[in-house]
């Protein structure tokens, strides 16, 4: 109330009196004290008095006309001017005056003639007291106004519980207004059960407590209040004081208090529900929540994690390599922001299993935007990788031979393409059709057509290489491409086993089965250098073979086919051959153009075909190299040479006899082995057999080379080079090998006469040979002439059609007994 006391009002005073030289007087003995107003008739005091507002009325009891005790009821009757202060003026000595001016309200009066001091002092004691009175009533009116406009429930109620005021004009709270709670008792007011709620804090109250609480006011038609209530005890011990109660309307913050219990229990909730693991940490990373699944991810229970660091209850390591990784909880309460998953992420659980799991982690603020802490959610991917991996599969294969399907083999077939563009390698492409498979489908079922599927795609699994693929298009079709192919029979080979496997019994109970397939075979680059060419090649070559009878296959290239075809036939035959021992092994007699005399023998091998042709091994050796058969063919010329040679021995005509080694056997592990055995076993003297053996083979793998020359020689062997001067020649590394023989290629003898340069060759190789001490024979000679040049150069062993034709063992036997003379050269 301060601002009350900072500006002083100035008083006013009125004087009311007939007399003019009254009103002169009191004028003069007053105009220092305030405003002086004056009036000589009771009507214009009153106007004035209500113009004016004076603190203090001097009034003049005798006036004609409406007298002082007039105007002063008519002042009191009047509530805007009532407070005003009367000091009645008056002659009269007599007290029943004074006591009577009193009573009509005046506050004090003074006589006449006036004692100036002592009425100046009067009015002054009015003035002032006039100024507390009207200070105090607008105090009060200030405090009323406080009190009826503040958002609280005031009221005061005594000892008796009965309302002596309340501020509520409106009847906002209890739906009673100010008015109508006047008087009223409290139970009545709050009704029962709000009163009994309240009745303890009631009882301290009025036993001199200031008790403050929290309550919910049930209200009959409006929802509930929430109020924060006061009861200020009232001193004294009248029965009037008893308390004041205070009520705040607190339900705006109640509510929101509500809310936020609810929102954050279903936070709550929903993280102990939801699918993915969740920590909350503090600011130093140190755990404060763990939900249900994290529990059984990390092996720690909520209870046991709290309080430890996150790296403790989450060890984080990398997938591949195993390194320790930083826990993402870390980086985002360093960067202070959210941290998307890592790859390949490991997390160890507390029992040290392992889990692949992608995680998120966020920091998290305070309304103020301080930090407080960070999240992590994280889940289990190894579930999902697994599908993942398995969906791939299942989009790329075949459902019921879980093969790959069309799109995988598209794929692959690319691949192939493309890596066969490199190596200038050969892909094939065969298409698989099982003949007659809709008969099967039609009688027996579709799901026992399934079961020969799947035994089918056993089958063929089984026969394929790493890089070749088996595909299943669909029906009873299949695709196999076949990569890294090298040569075209391969293929030819792979048809027929595939043709064999397919053939061979099913068993579906007790019940045989036969089944047969037709295949069309197509080929980079040689067909098609476009995967979707080379498919309708492969078909286009299937239905051929469906044509020509199924059970077989075609490829798609007339040529190849007819290539295959040949050679497959000369193969058959070869083994045929072999089997049947039709092979028969000549002899080609060396002979010393000095004396005439045999001094050797060249085993040549021999096929007789089934017409009585004698087939030359220019035609089949090859092919027999290709095939592997040139090893029990090869064994076999060697066992009959031996055989024969020694006959002649036991004849008595010692010569050696010479073999031809193939480079494929050669180079046979067991090779040494295999030939003592069959030396052994014809007991032949083994310084009479002669390995003749090319430089190439030679020169493929030096070191392997004169391990396996050295081994033959320590058997006792002789080893000549073959066809030399054709191949490598290079004297250095002869020099290393222990050999004994040099037989100079035909070519050289044939046009040595022609051709000087063949001439100086065979000239230079006998000069070699005679320098590294090595016995000379010249192949193929043919004529007279050659012969004649060749012993003037000192090359006397000589070999060819002018001596002897190869011939068979009983001829060679007739000229060892016989001599050349007789020979067998037309
Ligand atoms: P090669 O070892 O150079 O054998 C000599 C070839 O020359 C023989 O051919 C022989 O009949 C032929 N020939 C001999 N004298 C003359 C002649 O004066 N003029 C002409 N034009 N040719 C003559 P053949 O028997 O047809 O053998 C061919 C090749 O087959 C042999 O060449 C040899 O490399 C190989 N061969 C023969 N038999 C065998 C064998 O049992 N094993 C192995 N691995 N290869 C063999
Ligand atoms: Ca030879
Ligand atoms: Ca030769």
């Amino acid at each position: 109330m301060n601002v009350y006391h900072s500006v002083q009002p100035v008083a006013s005073i009125l004087v009311v009196d007939d007399e003019p030289s009254n009103i002169q007087i009191l004028r003069e003995a007053v105009r220092d004290m305030g405003e002086v107003y004056f009036a000589t008739n009771g009507e214009s005091a009153l106007e004035l008095i209500h113009a004016r507002r004076p603190d203090v009325v001097l009034l003049d009891i005798e006036m004609p006309g409406m007298d002082g005790y007039a105007v002063c009821k008519a002042i009191k009757a009047d509530p805007l001017v009532s407070d005003t202060a009367i000091i009645f003026v008056t002659s009269h000595e007599s007290h029943l005056h004074e006591l009577q001016a009193l009573s009509y309200g005046g506050v004090d009066f003074v006589q006449k003639p006036f004692n100036v001091p002592i009425a100046r002092a009067r009015i002054q004691t009015h003035l002032s007291l006039q100024l507390k009175t009207r200070q105090l009533v607008q105090a009060r009116r200030d405090l009323a106004d406080v009190v009826t406009n503040i958002p609280a429930f005031v009221a005061h109620w005594n000892n008796h519980l009965v309302n002596c005021f309340c501020n509520d004009n409106a009847g906002h709270w209890f739906g009673v207004t100010a008015q109508a709670m006047n008087n009223k008792p409290l139970r009545e007011i709050l009704g029962e059960n709000n009163f009994q709620a309240i009745q303890p804090h009631i009882d301290s109250a009025l036993h001199g407590e200031n008790p403050s609480f929290d309550m919910t006011f049930e209200r009959n038609s409006n929802a509930p209040v929430y109020g924060q209530v006061s009861l200020i005890h009232r001193r004294g011990d009248n029965a009037e004081e008893g308390f004041l109660m205070l009520i705040t309307d607190v339900t705006e913050r109640k509510l929101a208090e509500i809310a936020l219990f609810i929102e954050k229990e279903r936070l709550h909730i929903t993280l102990n529900s939801i699918g993915d693991a969740v920590i909350a940490t503090d600011q130093n990373g140190i755990v404060s929540f763990v939900n249900p699944i994290a529990e059984s991810l990390t092996g720690w229970l909520g209870s046991e994690a709290l309080g430890k660091p996150i790296e403790q209850i989450m060890p984080l390591r990398e997938g591949t390599i195993g390194y320790t990784l930083q826990n993402p909880i870390r980086l985002a309460l360093k960067e202070r922001r959210v941290v998307g998953m890592a790859m390949n992420c490991m997390l160890q659980s507390r029992a040290g299993d392992e889990f692949e799991v992608e995680d998120s982690a966020a920091p998290i603020y305070d309304h103020a935007g301080e930090l407080t802490g960070a999240i992590i959610v994280f889940h289990d991917v190894s579930e999902a990788r697994a599908m993942a991996i398995k969906m791939t599969h299942l989009a790329n294969h075949d459902a019921l031979t879980n093969l790959p399907n069309r799109m995988l083999l598209h794929d692959r077939t690319e691949q192939a393409l493309h890596n066969a563009q490199r190596s200038g390698e050969r892909v094939a492409m065969i298409l698989l059709d099982i003949d007659h498979f809709k008969t099967i489908n039609d009688s027996l079922g579709h799901s026992a057509g399934d079961e020969f599927l799947q035994k089918i795609t056993q089958r063929l699994k089984h026969m394929l290489r790493a890089g070749d693929t088996i595909s299943r298009q669909g029906g009873d079709e299949f695709i196999i491409l076949l990569t890294e192919v090298n040569n075209i029979e391969q293929i030819g080979l792979f048809a027929n086993r595939v043709l064999k496997t397919i053939a061979e019994p099913y068993w579906i109970g007790a019940n045989r089965f036969d089944l047969s397939a037709s295949l069309g075979i197509s080929l980079y680059p040689d067909d098609s250098e476009d995967r979707e060419a080379l498919y309708r090649h492969a078909d286009a070559a299937m239905y051929l073979a469906k044509r020509e009878g199924r059970n077989r296959y075609h490829f798609f290239s007339a040529k190849i086919e007819d290539n295959i075809r040949a050679r497959l036939l000369l193969e058959h035959h070869l083994r045929d051959a072999l089997e049947r021992g039709v092979f028969e092994v000549f002899y080609q007699p060396k002979i010393d153009s000095l004396t005439q005399a045999i001094v050797g023998a060249e085993a040549l091998v021999r096929w007789r075909d089934p017409n009585g042709n004698l087939i030359s091994p220019m035609d089949f050796i090859p092919l027999a190299e290709e095939t592997g058969i040139i090893i029990p063919l090869g064994l076999m010329v060697l066992r009959r040479a031996c055989m024969d040679a020694k006959t002649w021995h036991h004849a008595g005509f010692p010569i050696p006899v010479a073999i031809n080694i193939s480079a494929v056997q050669f180079s046979e592990d067991n090779f040494v082995d295999e030939v003592a055995k069959v030396l052994n076993e014809s007991g032949i003297d083994f310084h009479q057999v002669e390995f003749e053996i090319t430089e190439g083979i030679l020169a493929k793998n030096i070191a392997k080379s004169s391990k396996t020359i050295a081994h033959l020689k320590e058997l006792g062997l002789k080893i000549a080079i073959d066809d030399f001067g054709t191949g490598y020649s290079s004297l250095s590394y002869l020099k290393g090998f222990p050999l004994d023989v040099l037989k100079i290629d035909q070519s050289f003898i044939r046009d040595m006469i022609a051709d000087p340069r063949d001439a100086a060759i065979v000239t230079a190789i006998i000069h070699m040979a005679k320098g590294l001490n090595l016995k000379l024979v010249a192949e193929g000679v043919e004529t007279q002439q050659q012969a004649d040049i060749l012993l003037a150069q000192g090359c006397n062993v000589m070999q060819g059609f002018l001596y002897s034709r190869p011939v068979p063992y009983p001829v060679m036997t007739e000229l060892l007994r016989n001599g050349i003379s007789h020979s067998y050269n037309e």
